[in-house]
């Protein structure tokens, strides 16, 4: 049987607002539990402004069309005006996810610092950063978080050091085919590591001529997909496409589950995992790099 884990990337303000509401509403109506990574920090989307610079930058922004989907205002979000800061306004909306069954994790404090600057980093930069992500879960939650996964697939030697020093259950820091345990340099880390299988949504848009035939094609490939979407996106502007989506793949008996009930089920048999190299790799449809396993098998 497929089984599909849906992993939501909170990247904004007004995903946060306005996304997440949209998603658990549809999640409720179809009985389908999901995993949540939230943006804890400031929003300072408009900063990817310097992202133009980048080679790729451009040609993916027109593709996806940034300014209708994120509004003019995000764009804007702490170039011009001071970035609302997520964790201390939305803790509500935040909460209501795991009253509603869900799993959340962490998915960065300021998400364009972590995703645009993490390898410029010294070792108590990216401590300090993943802290205050840390800290705001915890007064958000009243518990320490167990699950995270970075900002942009952005991960080093130094956050996975993090996870492995606060008892992460898992992190989903990268793109490949399969779990594993992360290795970097000849360090090894304890912390499985649960890649994203799937394409997201806009790497795929505008270049395949059906995104369902192309997005059932790779889900028949292996058992377990891990899809990440995002409240901007699937949430937002692409909401009636993602929910068809998920009552489709409802229908055909597609099995729903978070990612915390996959990392549960693995780390039954932690011998069965294999240590895997993790490397910076590019990826059809997005600019710059992410982080992946050096060798990427299929299960
Ligand atoms: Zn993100």
């Amino acid at each position: 049987m497929t089984k599909l884990i849906i992993k939501i990337d909170v990247d904004t303000e007004k995903g946060t607002r306005i996304g997440i509401p949209h998603l658990l509403r549809i999640f409720k109506n179809l009985d389908i539990k999901a995993t949540f990574l939230l943006s804890l920090g400031p929003d300072h989307t408009g900063r990817t402004i310097f992202r133009i610079f980048r080679k790729g930058f451009l040609k993916k922004a027109s593709r996806t069309n940034a300014i209708q989907i994120y509004g003019i205002k995000t764009l804007m979000n702490g170039l011009l005006i001071p970035g609302p800061h997520i964790g201390r306004r939305h803790g509500d909306v935040m909460r209501r996810i795991q009253d509603e069954g869900h799993e959340v994790g962490i998915h960065c404090y300021d998400h364009i610092r972590w995703q645009d600057h993490l390898h410029r980093m010294s070792f108590d930069e990216v401590k300090e950063e993943f802290l205050k992500s840390y800290d705001m879960f915890h007064r958000i939650f009243g518990r320490t978080a167990k699950a995270i996964g970075s900002a942009g697939w952005q991960t080093n030697e130094h956050s996975l050091w993090c996870y492995d020093h606060y008892n992460f259950l898992y992190s989903s820091d990268t793109r490949g085919s399969a779990p594993f345990f992360p290795q970097i340099g000849h360090s090894t880390f304890k912390t499985l590591q649960i890649p994203t299988n799937l394409p997201t949504l806009d790497e795929v848009l505008g270049r395949v001529s059906s995104v369902d035939h192309y997005y059932d094609d790779l889900m028949s490939k292996q058992t377990i997909n891990v899809m990440t979407v995002h409240t901007e996106l699937e949430g937002m502007f692409y909401v009636d496409w993602f929910e068809k989506f998920l009552y489709r793949h409802k229908g055909q008996g597609v099995q729903f589950l978070t990612l915390e009930n996959l990392a549960k089920n693995l780390l039954q048999n932690p011998q069965d995992i294999p240590v895997r190299q993790v490397v910076q790799k590019e990826i059809e449809g997005r600019s710059g790099t992410v982080a992946a396993p050096k060798i990427n098998e299929m299960t």
